[in-house]
């Protein structure tokens, strides 16, 4: 696939990148490698305040980033200025927290002096997809790069100068050259960089494909790999709910991100009593959603970020139908250029039908009807993927009979399920393993050496 920025409310081709050269990419793994050994030694005082410079370069430059974001995958402005600003949360996060959570962590052994100390594992690959093509990159950056590893980015083949951006955001706050890299590289690459001695570990956040992939190569180098993949969150409405609150928060999580958030809540899982009521206020309140040009401050949402989601989009809507689920609004791409698709809401698909155990990565909403909370729970249940999920219950037995009962990674009760700097982010199953943010997220990528001194 051509490392190009194609506008997805267009389809117009505006810039194309070749990618490196294999003495390019040689060069740029050694230039790590070199940096590893010097950076890792960096008082903590020092990467802070570059840190914090670039901390300040994300907001001060939100709406450059945002405007590029948007050029290259779609999502509407003034969300895309938030993302450039929620990653300043993140760096800023660990601007605060990244020294305490180094610290050596003594252990209790009766006599000897015993502890654990933190320390860097050296270059890190980050293959990261293009849905919040700063974010995803940031939350891996800003804990690496506090820990003393150094970052090597392979961005998906869409959103290139997005990429760059980042590479020169970090030179730009102090970081040195060979500290956060851009490798603008072909998906048939990565395989031989997780190869290469140099690099130590592998992340990846993407589909259930690039992660398997991605996994069993790491696998084979012997290298540790954090999965973030993706997920078909339930949004399990109960009949104690807020229906109001629940009906309005439903919308916004679907529909986060023009629909490609990997928690963006996927299948409405409603109680009896409350699922007409639900469905009907849930549609008409779709129907009032703008699409059109993300850059018009009116439009609510974009076009997906390339024809190929697109495409695959509407074969599983398509599927769906024909095995027999119910479609109750949109349902075909619009007409024109872009590749724009309506809000959607398939009701009652079967259990083979894609709608119900596929993750559809777009603004298509499935409704599912559980005879009580344990039904429900099941079906929360019935996909290969946990990541996310958020139930709405105000009965305090049903809260806690979810938060034990659900296979997901993260349980939200009465809201939407988001990431933040100070909250694990990361699934089970089929959704990956490891996590990010927060203390764990930059445990991760970390050496914890038990040490006993006699
Ligand atoms: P991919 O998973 O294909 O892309 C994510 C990243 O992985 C990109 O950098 C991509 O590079 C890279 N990649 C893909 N395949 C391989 C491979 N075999 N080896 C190494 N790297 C690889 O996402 P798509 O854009 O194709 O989206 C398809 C689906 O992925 C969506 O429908 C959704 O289900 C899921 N997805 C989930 C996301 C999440 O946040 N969890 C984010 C994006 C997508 P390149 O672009 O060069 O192929």
């Amino acid at each position: 696939m051509a490392i190009a920025t194609i506008n997805p409310a267009t389809g117009e081709t505006l810039r194309t990148f070749d990618a490196l050269t294999p003495a390019e990419l040689e060069s740029k793994l050694q230039r790590a490698a070199d940096t590893f050994r010097e950076y890792r030694r960096t008082p903590f005082a020092e990467r802070a305040r570059w840190m914090r410079r670039a901390a300040e370069l994300l907001d001060a430059e939100a709406e450059r980033y945002g405007r590029l974001m948007t050029e290259e995958m779609g999502k509407p402005l003034e969300a895309a200025k938030a993302e450039a600003r929620k990653c300043a949360t993140a760096c800023r996060y660990y601007v605060a927290k990244a020294e305490g959570l180094l610290e050596d962590r003594p252990i209790e052994v009766g006599g000897d002096t015993a502890f654990v100390r933190y320390q860097p594992l050296g270059p890190v690959l980050a293959v990261m997809p293009w849905n919040f093509p700063f974010w995803q990159v940031v939350r891996f950056a800003a804990p690496a790069l506090m820990a003393g590893n150094v970052g090597l980015l392979k961005h998906a083949h869409n959103v290139p100068q997005c990429a760059l951006a980042l590479e020169a955001l970090f030179l730009q706050s102090g970081f040195p050259t060979g500290a956060f890299q851009t490798l603008l590289i072909e998906t048939s690459e990565v395989n031989r960089v997780i190869e290469d001695p140099r690099v130590r570990a592998v992340t990846l956040t993407g589909s259930e494909g690039a992660g398997r992939a991605v996994g069993a190569s790491a696998g084979k180098a012997l290298k540790k790999v954090v999965l973030e993949l993706g997920g078909s969150d339930p949004f399990v409405v109960l009949s104690s709910a807020d229906l109001d609150k629940a009906v309005e928060t439903a919308v916004s999580a679907r529909l986060v991100n023009n629909g490609q958030s990997c928690i963006a809540a996927k299948r409405f899982i409603l109680a009896a009593p409350i699922a007409d009521e639900f469905e009907r206020r849930f549609i008409e309140r779709l129907k009032r959603i703008t699409v059109g040009d993300p850059l018009d401050p009116k439009t609510d949402m974009g076009p997906l970020a390339t024809g190929g989601i697109l495409q695959g989009l509407h074969a599983q809507v398509e599927a769906s139908v024909k095995a027999g689920a119910r479609l109750l609004l949109g349902g075909k791409p619009l007409q024109g250029p872009g590749n724009f698709y309506p809000p959607t809401v398939l009701a009652d698909p079967p259990p083979h039908a894609p709608a119900f155990h596929e993750e559809l990565f777009g603004p298509v909403a499935t409704l599912l009807r559980a005879r009580d909370a344990a039904h429900a729970l099941e079906l929360a249940n019935a996909t290969p993927f946990g990541l996310g999920a958020s139930v709405w219950t105000r009965d305090a037995e049903e809260q806690r009979r979810f938060i034990d009962g659900l296979e997901a990674g993260m349980v939200f009760v009465n809201e939407m399920v988001v990431s933040d700097a100070r909250l694990p982010f990361g699934g089970v199953k089929h959704s990956g393993h490891g996590r990010e943010l927060a203390d764990l997220g930059l445990h991760e990528f970390l050496n914890a050496k038990t040490v006993r001194v006699a």
